[in-house]
């Protein structure tokens, strides 16, 4: 059977932009796909590598779609997205809304809670009371954004700031190096931070010690992101006996129900996590967190509203999605909002 197959590029300004240990993010480039059957079944991906994330870029996933053509198989289709995760992922994901054969995942609990995401520096002490009165009891910082001593004496005014049984994690995008991860898990030893994301960068050569070692050091778990940028990544730290939790971006992943599988076989402890996409791949990553069998930990998509133009952002800011919300999202409205 051929298909048809069409794309359109999206270049999105943030509605403020995001501050991280890698710097100003001000505008997500990524792409939309569509496949159609001669029947006229109609599926839609979204491509968005994460710059800075692997290797996978938007030119290369776009080179890719023009080599494979408007009208591939199901084989030219695995065969042109070799290599390219984001691509491979968002191609099946349409391809599975074309056909019956292969079913999207099944939920496996109707609500999740969210995690609200918190911006960089002082600026995270005039947000937090919006946020807790939404009904956010989960949160997660960004920290390795600024001076570190900075951050770390902030802490303590975050933390009074919360309702008490709040649920809080730091983020540092890998900013840290040994020292700066030690004072800051020791600081977070006697305090109840649910766990502290990507302390150092895979970039550093010595991450992988380091980051067992400081897994095994101190009480607070410590949350693998950067360090996962691909299946290969995931299987390599369950083969290691990583101690810790896995940050699962389904939309940066080829195949998530095998890597999911594996994860779940290993009882590993997983937080699904937004790539800041659009609806379109909020729709798809959420479908694999809400199917997830293993403990539900607060959703790390609490993100929006995330773009200027509202038209694609997910769900709207709550402190619980539940599975309906979910399935409301509809990709057709964003793929004509590009023409
Ligand atoms: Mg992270």
């Amino acid at each position: 059977m051929t298909y048809e197959l069409d794309h359109r590029r999206y270049a999105l300004p943030f509605r403020t932009p995001l501050r991280t240990a890698h710097g100003r993010w001000s505008v997500r480039e990524g792409l939309l796909l569509r496949l159609r059957t001669e029947e006229g079944a109609t599926g839609y991906g979204e491509v968005a590598p994460i710059p800075g994330f692997g290797r996978e870029t938007l030119e290369l996933d776009e080179a890719a779609l023009i080599r494979i053509g408007p009208r591939p198989t199901a084989e030219t289709l695995a065969a042109g997205a070799s290599g390219l995760d984001c691509l491979a992922g968002a191609l099946a994901r349409a391809l599975r809304a074309c056909s019956s054969a292969t079913p999207d995942p099944a939920p496996a609990r109707d609500l999740i809670p969210v995690a609200s995401l918190l911006p960089a520096g002082r600026d995270v002490l005039a947000v937090i009371p919006g946020r807790v009165e939404l009904g956010f009891r989960a949160f997660k910082w960004k920290v390795g954004a600024g001076d570190p001593a900075d951050e770390l004496s902030l802490l303590d005014d975050v933390l009074a700031a919360l309702p008490s049984g709040s649920k809080l994690r730091l983020d540092a995008n890998g900013a840290w190096d040994r020292r700066q991860s030690e004072r800051w898990l020791e600081r977070c030893a006697e305090r109840p931070i649910e766990h502290v994301e990507q302390p150092v960068s895979p970039e550093n050569r010595a991450a992988v010690d380091l980051l067992l070692g400081l897994a095994g050091d101190y009480p607070t778990p410590i949350a693998l992101d950067e360090s996962l940028v691909g299946q290969s990544e995931i299987e390599t730290w369950l083969d290691r006996g990583w101690p810790g939790v896995y940050v699962i971006k389904p939309g940066l992943l080829a195949d998530p129900r095998t890597v999911l599988d594996r994860l779940h076989r290993a009882r590993a402890r997983v937080v699904f996590s937004s790539c800041l996409e659009t609806a379109v791949g909020a729709r798809d990553s959420l479908g694999w967190a809400f199917s997830w069998p293993g403990e539900a930990r607060a959703l790390g998509f609490g993100v929006w509203p995330l773009f200027q133009d509202a038209r694609f952002d997910g769900p709207f800011l709550a402190p619980f999605w539940r599975w309906p919300d979910v399935t409301r999202l509809d990709p057709e409205p964003l793929w004509t909002a590009l023409n």
